[in-house]
C-alpha cells in the first residue's frame, strides 16, 4: 500500500500513551497503523472519540510486545484479532490485519494477513479505509478522501458483493450518510441497498439497533432515515415507522441529540414498546423509557400553565417529562417554558406518609393506600402548597370522613 499525502499530525496523534503504545510495538517489530474513524475525522477536522491500530502482527504477539513494555492489556476479541491496549488511562483498539475467508451475510470468518490492502479491501467504504502512520503518512486506496470531500458514501467494490457478505452494511451505508453524505445519495449503493432490502431479517436484534440508534445521533438524520426507509431497509425491523415529520420538529426543539428519542418520535401512534424492545434487544431501561415516550396517558396539558406542568413533572419524573413535552409536537402552549420548568424544579415529597394515617386509628389495610392517594391528589391539586401542618389538618378531615 503506497502513502497518499500526509495528515498535519493532530493532538491526540501527539500524546504520550500513544508514543508509548508504538514505541512498544516498534521494539518487537510490530508495523502498527491508526485506521478508520479516527483517521476519516481527522481528515474532515471533526472530533475524534475511539482510536483504532492495526498491527501486522497477531494478537499473541501483540499481547508479548505489550506485556514485555508492562503496558495493560485486555483480550477484548481474540477471535477477530482484536486486543485492547489501556495506557495512561487511554483505551486503543489494536486489530490484526485481516482477510475474509468466508462469509454468510451475516459474520465473516477471517484470517489473519501481513498484507495492509487485504486489510483495507475487506472494509466497507472508501472513506472508512484510510490508515495512518505515527507520522502523519497517509494511505488510502480506494481514494476516500475525494469521497468524503463530495459526501458519497460509496461501497469499496462492488455493492451487491459486499452487501452479500454482510447485510449489516445496507444500514452502516445509511449510518454513514447520516454522518458524512450530502444529497443526492450515492446510486450504485443506494440501488444496491434497495434490492438487498427484504433479506435483512437474519441480521441480529443487537446490531441493528446500534446501527438504527448511531444514525438517529447524527447531527441530521432525517434525510437517510427517510431514504433507508424509501429502500425497504426498515420493512423487518421497525415496521412501526411512521414517517421523519416529526423527527424534523423534535429537532428543531432538542439542545442535543438523543438517539432513543428520536427513534419514539419516528414510530406511529399506539406502537408497543416492549416488543419493539424484544425485537431490537434494548435494555429494561431503554424499552421502559420508550414505553413512557410512546403513552398517550397522561396527556400533558402543555396549554395548562405552570401549575399543570409541575403536576406533570411530579408525575412522570424531571427526565420523562422533558422526553414527553419534546415529543408533544402539535400540543398548543408555551413548551419552551415548561422545558424550563423541568430542567430546573424539583418535585417535592409528599409531606404525610402511611404511618400518620395509621397514627390517626386507622387499621392496616388497603384504605391506608387510599387516603394516601386521596390527599396526594389534593396536595397536588393545591399546587404542592400545602406544608406539613396542613397536610395532616387535611389528612384528619379524610379520615374522619370515612
Ligand atoms: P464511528 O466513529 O462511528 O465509530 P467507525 O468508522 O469507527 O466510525 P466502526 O463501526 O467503529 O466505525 O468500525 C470501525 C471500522 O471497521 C470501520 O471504519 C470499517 O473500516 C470497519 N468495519 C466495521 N464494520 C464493518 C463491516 N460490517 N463491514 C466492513 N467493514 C467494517
Ligand atoms: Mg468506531
Amino acid at each position: 500500500m503506497k502513502p497518499s499525502g500526509r495528515l498535519d499530525p493532530p493532538a491526540w496523534m501527539g500524546a504520550a500513551a500513544v508514543g508509548a503504545l508504538f514505541a512498544s510495538l516498534g521494539r518487537a517489530g510490530i508495523a502498527a497503523r491508526f485506521v478508520g474513524g479516527c483517521v476519516r475525522n481527522t481528515v474532515l477536522g471533526r472530533e475524534v472519540d475511539d482510536i483504532d491500530v492495526a498491527v501486522d502482527k497477531p494478537p499473541d504477539a501483540v499481547m508479548h510486545a505489550l506485556a514485555a513494555s508492562r503496558l495493560k492489556c485486555v483480550p477484548t476479541g481474540l477471535k477477530h484479532g482484536t486486543v485492547t491496549a489501556i495506557v495512561e488511562g487511554g483505551r486503543f483498539e489494536l486489530t490484526t490485519l485481516r482477510r475474509d475467508v468466508e462469509t454468510d451475510g451475516r459474520r465473516a470468518t477471517v484470517a489473519f494477513t501481513d498484507d495492509w490492502l487485504e486489510d483495507a479491501s475487506r472494509r466497507d467504504f472508501t472513506f472508512n479505509a484510510l490508515y495512518a502512520d505515527l507520522d502523519g503518512t497517509l494511505y488510502d486506496p480506494f481514494n476516500g478522501r475525494s469521497d468524503l470531500a463530495a459526501g458519497r458514501v460509496r461501497f469499496i467494490g462492488d455493492a451487491d458483493t459486499r452487501i452479500t457478505e454482510d447485510r449489516l452494511r445496507v444500514l452502516r451505508f445509511f449510518r454513514f450518510h447520516a454522518w458524512y453524505g450530502r444529497p443526492p445519495l450515492d446510486g450504485p449503493g443506494f440501488d444496491a441497498c434497495r434490492r438487498n432490502a427484504g433479506a435483512l431479517g437474519s441480521l441480529s436484534g443487537e446490531r441493528v439497533a446500534k446501527e438504527l440508534l448511531r444514525l438517529l445521533e447524527a447531527l441530521a438524520p432525517a434525510d437517510a432515515l427517510a431514504a433507508m426507509a424509501e429502500s425497504g431497509a426498515l420493512d423487518h425491523w421497525l415496521p412501526e415507522y411512521a414517517g421523519v415529520a416529526r423527527l424534523r420538529a423534535l429537532i428543531g426543539r432538542e439542545d442535543k441529540p438523543d438517539p432513543l428519542r428520536r427513534l419514539a418520535s419516528v414510530l406511529a401512534a399506539g406502537t408497543d414498546a416492549t416488543a419493539l424492545g424484544k425485537r431490537l434487544k434494548l435494555s429494561t431501561q431503554q424499552a421502559l423509557r420508550l414505553d413512557v415516550m410512546l403513552a398517550a396517558k397522561p396527556a400533558l396539558d402543555v396549554a395548562g400553565g405552570a401549575k399543570a406542568w409541575r403536576a406533570g413533572i411530579h408525575h412522570l419524573g424531571n427526565t420523562l417529562y422533558a422526553d414527553r413535552l419534546l415529543l408533544e409536537i402539535d400540543a398548543p402552549g408555551d413548551w419552551q417554558a415548561a422545558l424550563a420548568l423541568a430542567r430546573s424544579w424539583t418535585p417535592p415529597e409528599l409531606p404525610v406518609s402511611g404511618g400518620d394515617v395509621l397514627a390517626l386509628g386507622l387499621a392496616p389495610g388497603p384504605r391506608v393506600g387510599a387516603v394516601i392517594a386521596a390527599i396526594e391528589r389534593w396536595w397536588i391539586d393545591g399546587d404542592f402548597s400545602a406544608d406539613r401542618t396542613a397536610c395532616l389538618a387535611h389528612l384528619e378531615h379524610l379520615v374522619r370522613a370515612r
